[in-house]
């Protein structure tokens, strides 16, 4: 189908694309979201401000014991990122899992983290990780965390009139492991079902997933019963056994609720075998 009109601008800056930024506009990144919501006509913005080519939205980098990944970063710029290779290496393996090398090189992480999809894959990363999501509006910026950023189905804490300008993420401890591992949607590559897990040296580990529900969600079951305890095959096993639970669980024609349950308890146990 063909979008509904609009007009089209291209901002040089961030302060450009706020001073712009009013009801009847939409912000434009990689436009792997978007554009398909236009053509369908879900979205009817009377104005896309196009912030792919904003220079400060791009790159990542280390500050003050963070890596920060700008918001307008490729999943293709993640996945080739020596950066989060050594220090974050699950975003960069996990880049490589979503959808195909044209998704990766236009789709951001901001972009995705905005539009919420409850099958994206950055969410549960980003959570699992212990990440910031900074937010700027013409008053200035906010830090809102990962775990707190989405609040339901397409829905998050981003409020009228801000930008995601970056992701702001811990640098772990020598000695941390993480592993993200999903059930792919066999088109798309959206997760069906995809589990994060962070392992830091002290011993707690965090636990985090996508697709399961209609937000991505922290798995505290999960992490309690991992609490204190050495990663043996019996514990990550009693432990995996608790994912989602009383979790709201999703169902449509690619998983039922107990396939998801299934899934979930599955690719949470391989998560933990692969820090363990
Ligand atoms: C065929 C296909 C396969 C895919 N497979 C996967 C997959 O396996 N895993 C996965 O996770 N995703 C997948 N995706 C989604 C893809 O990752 C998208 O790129 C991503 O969801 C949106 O990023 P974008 O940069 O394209 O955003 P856009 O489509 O440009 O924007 C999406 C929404 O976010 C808003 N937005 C964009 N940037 C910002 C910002 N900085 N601040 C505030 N709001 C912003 C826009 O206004 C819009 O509402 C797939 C998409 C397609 C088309």
């Amino acid at each position: 189908m063909i979008p509904y009109a609009f007009d089209y601008t291209r901002p040089e800056s961030v302060e450009e694309a706020l001073d712009l930024l009013d009801d009847d506009a939409k912000l434009l990144a990689g436009g792997h979201s978007l554009v398909p919501a236009l053509k369908l006509r879900l979205s009817a913005p009377g104005r896309l401000i196009d912030i792919a080519r904003i220079p400060s939205l791009k790159g990542i980098r280390e500050e003050n014991g963070e890596i920060v990944i700008g918001a307008g970063t490729t999943h293709a710029e993640i996945m080739k990122s020596d950066l989060l290779k050594q220090h974050l290496p699950m975003f960069a393996e996990g880049a490589a899992l979503i959808g195909d090398p044209m998704v990766r090189h236009k789709g951001t992480i901001g972009g995705s983290l905005a539009h919420a999809d409850p099958s994206a894959d950055w969410p549960a990363m980003v959570i699992a990780a212990d990440g910031e999501v900074v937010l700027r509006g013409r008053n200035g910026s906010r830090s809102v965390a990962a775990a707190d950023f989405f609040i339901g189905f397409y829905s998050t804490a981003l409020e009228e009139g801000e930008i995601i300008t970056e992701i702001r993420l811990p640098v772990p401890a020598e000695g941390t492991r993480m592993n993200y591992q999903k059930f792919a949607q066999p088109a798309s590559r959206f997760a069906i079902v995809g589990c994060a897990v962070v392992r830091h040296p002290d011993g707690s580990v965090r636990v985090a997933f996508t697709g399961v529900s209609d937000a991505p969600f922290r798995d505290t079951g999960v992490e309690e019963a991992l609490s204190g305890q050495q990663l043996t095959d019996d514990v990550i096993e009693a432990a995996a056994a608790k994912a989602a639970e009383g979790v709201s669980l999703n169902s449509d024609h690619f998983a039922s609720e107990e396939y998801r349950q299934h899934l979930a308890r599955v690719y949470c146990k391989r998560a933990l075998n692969a820090v363990a």
